[in-house]
C-alpha cells in the first residue's frame, strides 16, 4: 500500500487506519469534556507547566470540574509540582488509566507517571512519542469535565502539533517571558496555532517583573513592552503579566502548588477569561457509536473522512473500481477544513472488496464520479454516505466544495 504525503505540508503525517481508529477513540474519551485548553510555549523554561498547574488549581478552587493532562514528554514536571511524583494511575476494567485524584474536582495524569526515569523520554524516538501521546488522549478515563488543561511540549514540532490534531477543538494559551528574544518564539507559536486553525485564548506573560519579598512590590525586570508588543502586533489578547514570585516558585519546586493558590491571584484575569468560556460556550457532548447503525450519529462527527476515487495527478476518476489510488481528507467540518490529506492504493479490484475497504479506513463519505448499485449498498449499509456523479476535479478541491455545500454534480458516469 503506497502513500502520498498532504501537499499542503501543514499536516506533517500521515494517518494509518489504526490511527483514524484512535482518533475516533480520542474523541470518545474527550467527549464528556466541555472545555480544552492547551497551554504551549516557544521553548522549554519559560514556566508553561507552572502557569498551566496553576491555571487548573485556580479553576478547581472556584469549583469547577477539571482535569490536568501533562504530555510534555521531554520534561513532564506537573506530577513533582503536585508532589506526587511517586503515585501510579490506577485502571479501570476495561483497561483505561484512572487520574490520579487531587481533590474532589481537580485530577491529574501525567505521562512521567509512566516514565521509570525522568530522562528516558529524551532518548525515545519520534514515532514512539507521538504514540505515547496519542495513548494518553484515548486510555484515559476522565468522566465529565469542565477543563481540561493540556500542558503540551514546548515548540512548533510534531509532539505540540499531533496534539492539536488530536484535539481539534482545543482553545491555546501561549506562554512566554519579556525578553526581546522571546518575540520571535512567540510568533512561531501563534502562526503554528493559526495554521491548525486553533482558536487562541491570549498569551501571558510569565517573570515580567519581580515580587519583592519583603515589600510585595512588583519591580520590571526587562525594559520594553515585551508580551503588549508581541500580543498588539499578532492581535491575540494579552492575558496576564505574571511576576516572578519566590513563595509560587518555592511552592511549585516542592510540590507544594496546591497550598500556594493565595500566590496566585495574578492569575485571575486568565482565570476570569475561562469560566466565562464556561457560562456562554458548553460544547456539546458526544460520542463514537460503532456499525452501520451509527449512520445517523456520524453525520454529527466533527471530524470526518472524505473518501475519493483519484488519478495518479489527484483529480477525482470516475471510474471507481479502477482508479489508481484513494484519496483521504480528513475534515474539519466545523471548521469547513482538511486537517489530513493521504492517497491510499486500493487493494485489487473484486466484487465487494473496494468499498468494504473503503469504509475499513473510516470514511464517512465517499465522493464518486460513478458506482455501480452493488458497491453502494455494501458502502451504505457499512454506514458510509455516498454522493455519485461529481464532476472530475482536484479531489482537494472537491473536498472543499463538499465542506461548502458546493458540489459539482454531473450525474452518475457508470454504466455498471
Ligand atoms: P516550563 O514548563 O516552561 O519548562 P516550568 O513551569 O517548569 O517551565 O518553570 C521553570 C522554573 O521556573 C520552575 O522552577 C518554576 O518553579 C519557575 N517558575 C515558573 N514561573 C514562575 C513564576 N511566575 N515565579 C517564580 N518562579 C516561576
Amino acid at each position: 500500500m503506497s502513500e502520498n504525503s498532504c501537499s499542503t505540508g501543514s499536516c506533517g503525517m500521515n494517518q494509518n487506519p489504526e490511527q483514524i481508529a484512535r482518533q475516533r477513540e480520542v474523541k470518545n474519551t474527550l467527549g464528556g469534556i466541555k472545555h480544552k485548553i492547551v497551554v504551549l510555549s516557544g521553548k522549554g523554561g519559560v514556566g508553561k507547566s507552572t502557569v498551566a498547574a496553576s491555571i487548573a488549581t485556580k479553576l478547581a478552587v472556584e469549583g469547577h470540574r477539571v482535569g490536568i493532562l501533562d504530555v510534555d514528554i521531554h520534561g513532564p514536571s506537573i506530577p513533582r509540582i503536585f508532589g506526587v511524583k511517586d503515585q501510579r494511575p490506577g485502571m479501570t476494567d476495561e483497561e483505561k488509566m484512572i487520574p490520579v485524584p487531587m481533590t474532589d474536582n481537580l485530577k491529574l495524569m501525567s505521562v512521567g507517571f509512566l516514565l521509570p526515569h525522568d530522562k528516558e523520554a529524551l532518548i525515545w524516538r519520534g514515532p514512539l512519542k507521538i504514540g505515547l501521546i496519542e495513548q494518553f488522549f484515548s486510555d484515559v478515563d476522565w468522566g465529565e469535565l469542565d477543563y481540561l488543561v493540556v500542558d503540551c511540549p514546548p515548540g512548533t514540532g510534531d509532539e505540540p502539533l499531533s496534539i492539536l490534531q488530536m484535539v481539534p477543538d482545543a482553545r491555546g494559551i501561549i506562554v512566554t517571558t519579556p525578553q526581546g528574544m522571546a518575540v520571535e518564539d512567540v510568533q512561531k507559536s501563534i502562526t503554528f496555532c493559526k495554521k491548525m486553525n486553533m482558536d487562541l485564548v491570549g498569551i501571558v506573560e510569565n517573570m515580567s517583573t519581580f515580587k519583592c519579598p519583603k515589600c510585595g512590590e512588583d519591580i520590571e525586570i526587562f525594559p520594553g513592552k515585551g508580551g503588549e508588543e508581541m500580543a498588539k502586533d499578532a492581535g491575540v489578547p494579552l492575558l496576564a503579566k505574571l511576576p516572578l514570585n519566590h513563595n509560587l516558585l518555592e511552592a511549585s519546586d516542592n510540590g507544594k502548588l496546591m497550598h500556594a493558590f493565595k500566590e496566585m491571584s495574578a492569575f485571575d484575569p486568565i482565570v476570569k477569561v475561562l469560566s466565562e468560556l464556561e457560562e456562554k460556550k458548553p460544547v456539546k457532548k458526544e460520542t463514537v457509536k460503532e456499525g452501520a447503525a451509527a449512520v445517523a450519529a456520524r453525520k454529527d462527527d466533527r471530524i470526518q473522512t472524505i473518501a475519493m476515487p483519484v488519478d495518479a495527478s489527484g483529480i477525482l476518476d470516475a471510474h471507481f473500481g479502477h482508479a489508481s489510488g484513494f484519496a483521504f481528507f480528513i475534515v474539519d467540518t466545523e471548521k469547513k477544513i482538511i486537517v489530513e490529506a493521504k492517497t491510499l492504493t486500493p487493494p485489487a479490484h473484486e466484487p465487494g472488496v473496494i468499498p468494504s475497504w473503503i469504509a475499513a479506513q473510516g470514511a464517512h463519505v465517499l465522493l464518486t464520479g460513478g458506482l455501480g448499485e452493488s458497491a453502494r449498498k455494501i458502502l451504505v449499509d457499512k454506514g458510509v454516505d455516498v454522493v455519485i456523479g461529481v464532476a472530475a476535479d482536484n479531489a482537494a478541491k472537491v473536498a472543499k466544495d463538499y465542506l461548502n455545500d458546493n458540489l459539482n454534480i454531473a450525474g452518475n458516469q457508470c454504466n455498471h
